[in-house]
C-alpha cells in the first residue's frame, strides 16, 4: 500500500457561504494538528458555487495553502468549452485549483440520468485537462464501459470507487467481507495494484476495516465530511495505517 486517500464528498450541503467557510476552516484548523504524511491524500469536494469563495484558487493550491487539504470538485460537464448554459467545463476546475473530480457518482446516475456513455466522455476530457477522475461505481460492468477506447497509462489514473448504492446515506454500512468480495473483483479488471476505495456510510467505527480487512486504498466519505471531528477522527485512523 502505498498511499491511502481520504475523500470528503460535501454533496448539496452547507446551505449557506458563511457555514461552508465555518466548515472548511474548522476542517483545516483540525487537520493542523494531524502528523503530517504524503501517504495520506485528503481531498475535499465542496459545491462548485464554494470553490473560488473558500479561497480555492491555482496559486494556493500551489502554495499548499489549505494547509496540505486537496480540493476537487463532484462534478464536471462532458465537454470542455462552448454554449452549455449552467454546466461546469473542467478546463474552469483546474484553472480554478481543482486537482480531482468525481465523476458518474451514483446520485449523478439516478438524479440526472448519467449514462457510462456520458461518464466516458466526462473521465476523457477530465484526463486531457489533467484532473484526476475519481470513478464511482456499484457494478464491475461500469468499469469497463465508463473506461472505453482509454488507454492504459490513462487508466492508470484513474480512481475507482466502489460505492453500493444501497450503502449512500442509509448508515447500513457494505460488511468488510462483501466489500473485499468486491474488491477483488475490481482489482482483477484494473490489476492488483490499481487504487480502490469503498464509499457508503463511513465513520469512525468502521473506517479502518476498509482498508485492513477489505483491502481498499481509502475511502469515499459524504455525511461524516461534514462532521469536522468525525472527518478529523477518520484521517487520523488512515495516518495511523502507516
Ligand atoms: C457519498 O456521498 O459518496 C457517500 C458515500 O455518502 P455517505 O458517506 O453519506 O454514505
Amino acid at each position: 500500500m502505498n498511499k491511502l486517500f481520504v475523500i470528503g464528498n460535501w454533496k448539496m450541503n452547507p446551505l449557506s457561504l458563511k457555514k461552508a467557510k465555518g466548515l472548511f476552516d474548522s476542517i483545516k484548523r483540525d487537520f493542523k494538528s494531524v502528523k503530517k504524511t504524503k501517504k495520506v491524500e485528503v481531498i475535499l469536494c465542496p459545491p462548485f458555487v464554494y470553490l473560488a469563495t473558500l479561497g480555492i484558487s491555482s496559486s494556493a493550491r500551489r502554495k499548499a495553502s489549505y494547509g496540505g487539504l486537496v480540493i476537487g470538485s463532484q462534478n464536471c460537464f462532458l465537454e470542455e468549452k462552448g454554449a452549455f448554459t449552467g454546466e461546469i467545463s473542467a478546463l474552469m476546475l483546474k484553472n480554478l485549483g481543482c486537482k480531482y473530480v468525481i465523476i458518474g457518482h451514483s446520485e449523478r446516475r439516478k438524479y440526472f440520468q448519467e449514462t457510462d456513455a456520458m461518464i466516458n466522455k466526462k473521465l476523457k476530457i477530465a484526463l486531457r485537462i489533467g484532473l484526476i477522475p475519481i470513478l464511482c461505481i456499484d457494478k464491475i460492468s461500469q468499469i469497463k464501459n465508463g473506461m472505453k477506447e482509454i488507454l492504459g497509462k490513462d487508466i492508470k489514473k484513474i480512481i475507482v470507487a466502489y460505492e453500493p448504492i444501497w450503502a449512500i446515506g442509509t448508515g447500513k454500512a457494505c460488511g468488510y467481507k462483501e466489500a473485499k468480495e468486491f474488491n477483488v473483483l475490481m482489482k482483477k479488471v484494473l490489476g492488483k495494484n490499481h487504487p480502490t476505495l469503498y464509499g457508503g456510510s463511513v465513520n469512525s467505527k468502521n473506517a479502518s476495516g476498509y482498508i485492513k480487512e477489505s483491502g481498499f486504498h481509502g475511502l469515499l466519505i459524504g455525511g461524516a465530511s461534514l462532521k469536522p471531528k468525525e472527518f478529523l477522527k477518520i484521517i487520523k485512523l488512515m495516518v495511523e495505517q502507516f
